[in-house]
């Protein structure tokens, strides 16, 4: 028995698939799940309890909201010593503005993901976890081993779709446009974003400055934005969908 498991990483390639669901053109999967990584930007969950659960309920089918600390082994700091950041926060320790590895895309969403489908389904022989990765972003898609493989709905089957058929698709269906899914002090948010995040969300901007004092107390190097804007939009592409 092998498990179909969409992994629903809520922003637009997600919402497509939500779409596909929904008009019939994709068949559900066993088992839907959402990560709550419990540092989600709000616009995130705004967009899933308004908009794409109902619909989905609509055609029988259940997201799973998980937590991420109930099946994370790590919070913050990983590493033998506990003392490695987890997150690709900025750093100029160097002298130079660098920025340090994403770790906190596997532990906090992918191992989580696993963990869950695990314990849901003890028996199962393997799982085909479905990633929201369109088109235009080829380079992202996985080739799974042994008991995980990875499928790719959008592009599977010769459908072929990039971000934009996405949201053509949804926007057909009158349900407004998906935002981009992300921590809220994700420091891969590009300028644009902290913006959006300052003006229209200013709990969870303030939610960012506070954490990125927090994490300045160990380390005084790092932050979240570069100042310099130089990082761009780039949340694409780097966290597990
Ligand atoms: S959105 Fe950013 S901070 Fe959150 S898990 Fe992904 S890479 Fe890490």
């Amino acid at each position: 028995m092998r498990i179909q498991a969409w992994s629903d990483g809520g922003g637009t390639q997600s919402t497509g698939i939500a779409a596909l669901i929904y008009t019939g053109q994709l068949k559900p999967p066993d088992v839907a799940i959402i990560v709550d990584t419990e540092r989600e930007a709000s616009q995130t969950w705004e967009y899933h309890e308004k908009i794409t659960k109902p619909k989905l309920l609509e055609v029988g089918v259940v997201v799973h909201r998980v937590s991420k600390s109930k099946y994370a082994t790590v919070d913050l700091y990983g590493g033998k010593e506990k003392d490695t950041l987890l997150i690709p926060a900025f750093t100029n320790q160097s002298g130079k503005i660098g920025k340090l590895p994403t770790f906190c895309s596997n532990e906090w969403k992918e191992r989580v993901v696993r963990r869950f489908c695990n314990e849901l389904y003890p028996n199962a022989e393997g799982f085909d976890l479905w990633l929201g990765i369109s088109r235009d972003e080829a380079d992202r898609m996985r080739t799974g081993t042994g008991k995980w493989q990875y499928k790719h709905p959008l592009v599977d089957d010769k459908r072929w779709m990039n971000r934009q058929d996405c949201l053509k698709l949804v926007r057909s269906l009158g349900w407004p446009d998906p935002p981009r899914s992300r921590c809220y002090m994700c420091p891969n948010q590009g300028p644009r974003e902290w913006q959006d995040l300052e003006t229209n969300w200013p709990e969870d901007f303030a939610k960012a400055m506070a954490f990125e004092a927090e994490i300045q107390k160990r380390d005084p190097n790092v932050f979240l934005r570069d100042e310099s804007g130089s990082q761009g939009d780039c949340m694409s592409g780097l966290c597990f969908v």
